[in-house]
C-alpha cells in the first residue's frame, strides 16, 4: 500500500458533490473521475429521503460538499 498524497486531502466529485474517502480514486456514486480539491462546506446526509438530501441532490448517505468549483 502506497500513499502518494496526504491523507488529509479529500476530493469531491464535480458532478454530484460527493466527498470521496481517502482511498477512493473515483466517485462511488456516479463512477465519475472528474474530481476537485476546490470545494467548501460539508453536509452529512444520513437519510437520502430527507429534504436536505433532496436539496443537495444526494441519492446516497454520505458527505457532500456545498460548493464545488
Ligand atoms: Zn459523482
Amino acid at each position: 500500500m502506497s500513499k502518494d498524497k496526504p491523507s488529509s486531502t479529500k476530493f469531491a466529485c464535480r458532478k454530484c458533490k460527493y466527498i470521496l474517502g481517502e482511498d477512493d480514486t473515483k466517485c462511488p456514486i456516479c463512477g465519475g473521475t472528474d474530481l476537485t480539491e476546490e470545494w467548501s462546506g460539508l453536509v452529512v446526509i444520513l437519510d437520502p429521503s430527507s429534504s436536505v438530501a433532496e436539496m443537495m441532490g444526494a441519492k446516497k448517505p454520505g458527505r457532500y460538499a456545498i460548493k464545488v468549483r
